[in-house]
């Protein structure tokens, strides 16, 4: 049959911590042409701990770009016509392999897990010099939640490990990392590569000078040499070189050449490209960026600074602040897989529907301590007001309120930092399907909430700045390319005072959670 003529296409990888997705997008008019969606599986070997298999996460890689490709066929879509390829991942996650085997040496480290809580609190009796050490250089606190912590408990535990790092066969990556080794050929010459938003996540990354920093490394006891090299958001790392199967190796050939962390990726999709535009990010957890231009602002409430992107080798840093909450789609999640209330995530909003109140009852989901504005790793979840009355949908209810208190409480915090209040908040991601949750955040926020229609905006991210490199020129960064793009509006429908009498209890509950692990 006759194949349909189209501009050029542009594929991105969007490897979250809840699942695998393989998007096409034609180039000119940013319009999605189909995908395909795989979950992960989420490991919880002791309390605390959260783990993936890295080999899984690469193998729903290779089923979802499988699947994309044969819906293409259906559509009647060349899949020679698309000239590029983008990666986005879940951030922090940590990873070490065999560069000579291609085996992981332990399950991926997800960037929820808590078991470096005393690796952290015995680092921070001896950081040198001034406190602000780690901060300075890097935009972060030293917490679980960043990789050179997770790398540490690795080099410290895993003989497998240690073994390797010995016989200089150990490589270290973040998820990005990880996929484009394996895709651009794995042990046959794979490319050891990341790109800086992912590197300012590691807690190793000097975020002024771009590099490595050589006394973090020593601080952490990292080898230098096990680390990926750096490189822009931007430019053609490798190309795809995977033998595993027969449609995902159709792509062969094709470059790889835009990476972005999750988030950024996200403020690049929803065009946040001027200094003081904003984006929230509601997935497993939910992730508040603010572009800042090309100033590191470091917060003074609880915020991180970080890289926002560079779009090309010889292109300008951007820097963000960053307001990160641990616990948000993962709530749902919970509700789902351990108290069974739910069949699937999209069923909680038929539950808070029923009664459209949490009838008093506050749900504060710090499965993994607090992260923005708090960094409190002694928290804990607390479901508190219950009555005789309480029943699931009301649980259900608190489980959507906390994410937009949660998201109030960031917004509150980057207010503060930039001085100039958001007029309106732009959204995305997994759970902004669910339309109570959108209308209670703009009640809450008492700002309109702004929902892209096309909802994958990680991935058109990551799209972008694939078809954007030198090299490949198929991608015009330009907004009034973004035709296919319009808009749905959520605006604020209760009082501001009735708005404030919930914040407030729900900062009471925030409280209660606090100081449960001691
Ligand atoms: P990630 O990028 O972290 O993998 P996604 O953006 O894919 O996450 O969003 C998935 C998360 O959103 C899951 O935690 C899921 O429970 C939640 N979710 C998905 N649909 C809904 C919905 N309709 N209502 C509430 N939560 C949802």
């Amino acid at each position: 049959s006759k194949k349909a003529v189209l501009g050029p296409l542009v594929g991105a990888v969007d490897q979250g911590t809840s699942s695998t997705r393989f998007l096409v997008f034609n180039s000119k008019t940013a319009e999605l042409l189909s995908h395909h969606q795989v979950e992960i599986k989420q490991e919880f070997p002791r309390e605390g701990w959260v783990e993936q298999d890295p080999k899984e996460i690469l193998h729903s890689v290779y089923e979802c770009i499988e699947k994309t490709c044969e819906k293409l066929g259906q559509l009647n879509i060349d899949i020679s016509n698309i000239k590029a390829i983008g990666v986005s991942n879940q951030r922090e996650t940590t990873v070490v392999w065999d560069k000579l085997t291609g085996e992981p040496l332990y399950n991926a480290v997800v960037w929820l897990d808590l078991r470096t809580q005393s690796t952290v609190e015995s680092l921070s009796k001896r950081i040198p010099g001034n406190n602000n050490f780690v901060k300075s250089k890097t935009g972060l606190p030293l917490s679980t939640y960043f990789s050179a912590v997770k790398l540490r408990w690795l080099l410290d535990n895993v003989r497998k490990v240690q073994k390797a790092v010995e016989e200089k066969r150990a490589l270290f990556g973040t998820i990005d990392s990880w996929l484009i080794w394996s895709l651009t050929g794995g042990v046959n010459g794979g490319v050891h590569c990341t790109d800086v938003t992912n590197a300012s996540r590691t807690m190793l990354f000097n975020i002024h000078s771009l590099e490595w920093d050589k006394q973090l490394c020593e601080f952490f006891g990292i080898p230098m040499e096990i680390l990926p090299n750096v490189r822009s958001s931007s430019e053609i790392y490798g190309l795809m070189k995977i033998s595993h199967s027969l449609k995902a190796g159709a792509l062969e050939g094709v470059p790889i050449s835009g990476c972005l962390g999750d988030q950024s990726a996200a403020l690049v999709g929803q065009m946040c490209f001027q200094n003081g535009q904003a984006k929230n990010t509601y997935g497993t957890g939910c992730f508040l960026l603010c572009n800042t231009g090309h100033k590191c602002v470091f917060s003074d409430h609880g915020l991180l600074t970080t890289v926002a992107y560079k779009l090309g080798r010889d292109k300008p840093v951007y820097y963000a602040l960053e307001g990160s909450v641990a616990i948000a789609g993962a709530v749902i999640r919970w509700l789902r897989d351990n108290l069974g209330i739910i069949e699937s995530s999209e069923e909680i909003e038929k539950l808070a529907k029923e009664v459209g109140t949490s009838y008093g009852c506050y749900f504060v989901p710090a499965f993994s301590g607090l992260y923005a504005p708090y960094w409190e790793p002694s928290a804990r979840g607390i479901i508190c007001g219950l009555t005789q009355f309480t029943n699931k949908c009301h649980i259900a209810f608190a489980a959507l309120e906390a994410v937009c208190f949660q998201t109030r409480e960031i917004l509150d915090a980057m207010n503060r930092d930039c001085g100039i209040p958001l007029s309106h908040l732009q959204v995305d991601g997994g759970m902004t399907s669910n339309k109570i949750l959108m209308q209670l955040q703009a009640d809450i926020l008492y700002i309109p909430v702004v929902k892209p229609s096309m909802p994958e905006t990680t991935a058109l991210g990551a799209a972008m700045a694939a078809g954007a490199a030198e090299g490949v020129g198929v991608w015009s960064l330009e907004p009034e390319d973004l035709s296919a793009v319009t808009m749905e509006r959520f605006e604020p429908q209760i009082n501001a005072e009735e708005s404030e009498i919930r914040y407030s209890t729900w900062k009471k509950a925030v409280m209660k959670s606090m100081g449960w692990v001691t």
